[in-house]
C-alpha cells in the first residue's frame, strides 16, 4: 500500500459510486472513478425517457462534470472485465487496462434478467441504461408512426398495441404513462390514426402489482391504471416472447411492442471477486459492506445483498446511495487504523407513479395513493435531480418539460437508411 496517499478504486459512477466517491472529498486518498458510460444516470425518471416525456439530456451528466470539483478524483471510461483481488486490480478494456487499488468500492449496479430466456431481448427490450430508453422510444415513436401510414385495420391494431411485462414499479410506471401520451402529447399531431385507441396491456406473474408495497397500495394502483384504460393481468406468467407477440399460458396477444421490466440480475462483475453470491447474482457482503476475507473490498448498492439490523436491503436509489456513503467512511475508517462500522439503513419509504398525476406511497407506516402522493413523488424527485445535476435552473426546466410534453424528447433518430417500416 501507498502509505501516504492510498488509492480509492471505485467501479461505477451511478447512485453508489458517485456518493462513495463525493464521501471520500475530504479525504487523504486518490480516488478513480471508473465508468462505462461517461454519464450518471437517475434511472428512477428512466421510464419518462423512454416515453418520450424527457429528453435523455434531462436525467443524464457527465460523471467527470459532477466530480470536477472534487481535485482528488479522477474519472476514467473504460469497461471493467474482472477484479484481480489477489494482485488488487481492476482489468478493463478488454485486458488493455489495469487499475491497481489499496481500496476497492464495487458499484456496477444490475441488468435486467430474463429468467434464463436471455433471446427475448431482442423482442422485448429492458429499460435499465440510456441508450435502452432511446430504443424504446424508438420503438413507441415508430409504432405510431406506421399506424398512421397502414391502411390495414389489423395492422394498424398491432402497432397500436403495447405489452409490458413485469408490474413491479418499472412496468406499473411504464404502463401508467404510455395511454397519457398516446391522449393528450400525440393525439393532436396524428390525421388518420387515433392514437387515443392505443391499447397498453400490462401482464404480471405474480398475484399482484407492486408485490413490495403493502396490498392496499397495490389494489390502488391497480385501480389507477385501469382507470387510465390499461388492461392489467395479474397471474399472467409469461412463457414465450418473439418479435411482435407475447404468449402468457394460453393467451397470445399480437403487439408491436413489448417491454420487459421483469426480473433483475447484478452486474458480472461480482463472480470475479471469488465472494459468496445470492440467487440474483449480487455479492453477500458482510455487516460493514466488505467482502469475507479482503477487507480493503467493498461493494455496495445494486450490486450487493446487503443487510441492516438483520434485515435485507432493498435494491433502489437511496439504498444505493446510502451504502456508497458507508462504504467510503469504512474506507476512511481503515486508512486512519480505526475499525468499520455495520450498514446501517435508513428507509424512506417507496414511491410509484401511474401516469401524470397520480402515485402511491409509503413512508414508514403512513400510506398515499392518488394526487397527494403524486405531488410528494414531484417534490422529492425534483429535490434528487436538483441535487445531482447541481443547478436551480433545472426546477424550471424540468418542470417546463414536464408539463407542456417537449416536442425534442419525440424526435426518432438513428435509423441510418433503414425506413421506418
Ligand atoms: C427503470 C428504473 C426505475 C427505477 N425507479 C426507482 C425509483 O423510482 N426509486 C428508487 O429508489 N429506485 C429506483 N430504481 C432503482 C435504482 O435506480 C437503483 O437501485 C440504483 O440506480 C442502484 O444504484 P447503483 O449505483 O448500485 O447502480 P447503477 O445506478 O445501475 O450504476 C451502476 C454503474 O456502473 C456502471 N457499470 C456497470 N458495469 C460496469 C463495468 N463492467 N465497467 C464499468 N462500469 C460499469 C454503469 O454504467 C453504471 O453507471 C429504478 C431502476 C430502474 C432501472
Amino acid at each position: 500500500m501507498t502509505l501516504d496517499r492510498p488509492r480509492v478504486l471505485v467501479v461505477g459512477g451511478g447512485f453508489g459510486g458517485l456518493y462513495a466517491a463525493r464521501a471520500l472529498r475530504a479525504s487523504a486518498a486518490r480516488v478513480t472513478v471508473v465508468d462505462r458510460t461517461n454519464h450518471h444516470l437517475f434511472q428512477p425518471l428512466l421510464y419518462q425517457a423512454a416515453t418520450a416525456t424527457l429528453a435523455p439530456s434531462d436525467i443524464t451528466a457527465p460523471i467527470r462534470w459532477l466530480l470536477r470539483k472534487q481535485p482528488n478524483v479522477e474519472v476514467l471510461m473504460a469497461s471493467v472485465d474482472r477484479i484481480d483481488v489477489e494482485r488488487r486490480e481492476a482489468v478493463a478494456d478488454g485486458g488493455a487496462l489495469a487499475i491497481p487499488y489499496d481500496y476497492l468500492i464495487l458499484a456496477a449496479g444490475a441488468r435486467h434478467s430474463y429468467f434464463g430466456h436471455p433471446e427475448w431481448e431482442t423482442a422485448a427490450p429492458g429499460l435499465k441504461s440510456i441508450d435502452d430508453a432511446i430504443r424504446i422510444r424508438q420503438r413507441v415513436l415508430l409504432a405510431f408512426e406506421r399506424a398512421e401510414k397502414t391502411g390495414d385495420e389489423d395492422r394498424r391494431r398491432r402497432e397500436l398495441t403495447f405489452v409490458i411485462v413485469g408490474g413491479g414499479p418499472t412496468g406499473v410506471e411504464l404502463a401508467g404513462m404510455l395511454p397519457t401520451i398516446a391522449r393528450d402529447a400525440l393525439a393532436g399531431d396524428f390525421r388518420r390514426v387515433d392514437t387515443r385507441r392505443a391499447r397498453v396491456i400490462l401482464l404480471e406473474g405474480g398475484p399482484r402489482l407492486l408485490p413490495a408495497y403493502p396490498a392496499p397500495l397495490s389494489e390502488a394502483a391497480r385501480r389507477s391504471l385501469e382507470a387510465l384504460g390499461v388492461e392489467v393481468r395479474t397471474g399472467a406468467r409469461v412463457t414465450h416472447v418473439a418479435r411482435g407477440v407475447v404468449e402468457a399460458g394460453a393467451e397470445r396477444i399480437h403487439a408491436a411492442t413489448i417491454v420487459w421490466a421483469a426480473g433483475n440480475e447484478a452486474s458480472p462483475l461480482g463472480t470475479s471477486l471469488g465472494a459468496p453470491l445470492d440467487g440474483m447474482g449480487r455479492v453477500v457482503v458482510e455487516p460493514d459492506l466488505s467482502i469475507p476475507g479482503h477487507p480493503e473490498v467493498f461493494v455496495v448498492g445494486d450490486q450487493a445483498a446487503m443487510t441492516s439490523g438483520g434485515r435485507p436491503v432493498p435494491g433502489v436509489a437511496p439504498a444505493a446511495m446510502q451504502s456508497g456513503r458507508w462504504a467510503a467512511a469504512n474506507v476512511k475508517r481503515r486508512i486512519a487504523g480505526e475499525s468499520t462500522r455495520a450498514f446501517r439503513y435508513l428507509d424512506k419509504g417507496d414511491l410509484a407513479t401511474i401516469g401524470r398525476y397520480r402515485a402511491v406511497a409509503r413512508f414508514g407506516r403512513v400510506r398515499v395513493s392518488g394526487p397527494l402522493a403524486w405531488w410528494l413523488w414531484l417534490f422529492v424527485h425534483i429535490l434528487y435531480l436538483a441535487g445531482f445535476r447541481n443547478r436551480a435552473s433545472v426546477l424550471v426546466e424540468w418542470g417546463y418539460a414536464f408539463f407542456t410534453y417537449q416536442r425534442g424528447s419525440r424526435l426518432i433518430t438513428g435509423l441510418g437508411r433503414s425506413p421506418a417500416a
